[in-house]
């Protein structure tokens, strides 16, 4: 197998964050796998607080594609061998997943949802992430997101009472709000949870610090809304450490390696009784359309990172009416855009 690939920039519609730190690109590694004339393609997408650079990216890649040369046989199982390069570059390891997954699949005439054993997902509504601003941008990025009917915010501001109050000026959607991390004390917690439960929320994701775990039990014991993990969990062997800590997972694919480790914690967590958040990075259309695979057994879809992108440079799912809408081609789906050489 001939493993190829080409580092690129993926740039935002708007920029990310506040003014300080705010974001326009985000640093990707789009792979190509080929063999006996089918071709698979992959991504890493690489946002900084994922802790994966593009170098290191390219280096994990280059090791790889030694591994791949010497196989005949494009089989699943190689990914065991991948995953023993290094113990990190789950981005870079996911892109090599995805890849794989898109090229067996498509040299069986299949999509990655047959391959795995499983229908092809429906069309599902997702939530649509609104960057806060001012008032004023705020406004006027809910009437941009108006086919999407859930809305994603980010929260941990310094009042994010006064977040979600303006936000219902404008709109009495259901929300997600995700906290990365940002509470601290955990009477503070429930309190806002329930607060946020009067407010039309509909779940949290990672309200507490990662080294928090014993107060993030007290809370989802009592909490009126489902709480996710998100920092808390990258890969399968993470379910465990957090049993009784949380209701559900986000599950994205450049934290877990990719496809194969994402079914994994899917069925585990499943008969673990966890809801199932279908989580993203930045990605463009060519990882999102891997994730959209499992989009049937998501408790809730967050997939919307190719509508955040200026320019994606592959098509293979759409929006409409707030839905992902997916094209059902072999593989994933995803084809590079004519104007994209890889
Ligand atoms: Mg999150």
């Amino acid at each position: 197998m001939i493993l190829t690939f080409k580092p690129f920039q993926l740039e935002f519609k708007y920029p990310f964050g506040v003014s300080s730190n705010t974001r326009t690109h985000t640093p990707a590694v789009f792979t190509k796998l080929q063999h006996n004339g089918f071709v698979g393609y992959g991504e890493a997408c690489l946002p900084k607080y994922l802790g994966e650079t593009q170098g290191e990216t390219i280096l994990f890649l280059e090791k790889a594609k030694i591994i791949l040369q010497n196989i005949s046989y494009p089989t699943i199982n190689i990914l065991y061998e991948i995953d023993k390069i290094s113990n990190g570059n789950n981005a870079a390891k996911a892109s090599i997943d995805i890849a794989l997954h898109d090229l067996i699949a498509k040299s069986q005439n299949k999509t990655v949802a047959q391959l795995l054993g499983f229908k092809n997902p429906s069309s599902q509504i997702t939530s649509y992430t609104i960057g806060i601003d001012d008032e004023k941008q705020t406004a006027k990025k809910i009437e941009e997101a108006k086919q999407f009917s859930v809305l994603k915010i980010k929260a941990g501001t310094a009042d994010d009472k006064k977040l979600i109050t303006e936000i219902r000026k404008y709109s009495d959607k259901p929300i997600y709000i995700d906290v990365n991390q940002g509470w601290k004390d955990k009477f503070f917690v429930l309190d806002m949870l329930h607060w946020m439960k009067e407010q039309n929320v509909i779940l949290v994701e990672q309200p507490m610090p990662i080294t928090m775990l014993e107060e993030m039990a007290w809370v989802t014991a009592q909490s009126p809304l489902p709480t996710i993990a998100d920092e808390n969990i990258k890969r399968f062997t993470d379910i465990d450490k957090i049993a009784g800590c949380f209701s559900g997972i986000n599950i994205k694919l450049m934290k877990c390696t990719g496809m194969q480790e994402a079914f994994k914690m899917i069925t585990y967590a499943k008969q673990k009784g966890l809801k199932i958040l279908l989580g993203c990075m930045a990605e463009s259309s060519c990882a999102a359309s891997a994730m959209v695979q499992f989009m049937d057994y998501g408790d809730y879809v967050d997939l919307d990172a190719p509508t955040l992108l200026k320019y994606d440079p592959f098509s293979g799912i759409s929006y409409e009416n707030g839905k992902v809408m997916v094209n059902n081609g072999y593989g994933t789906g995803a084809v590079p855009k004519s104007d994209f050489y890889i």
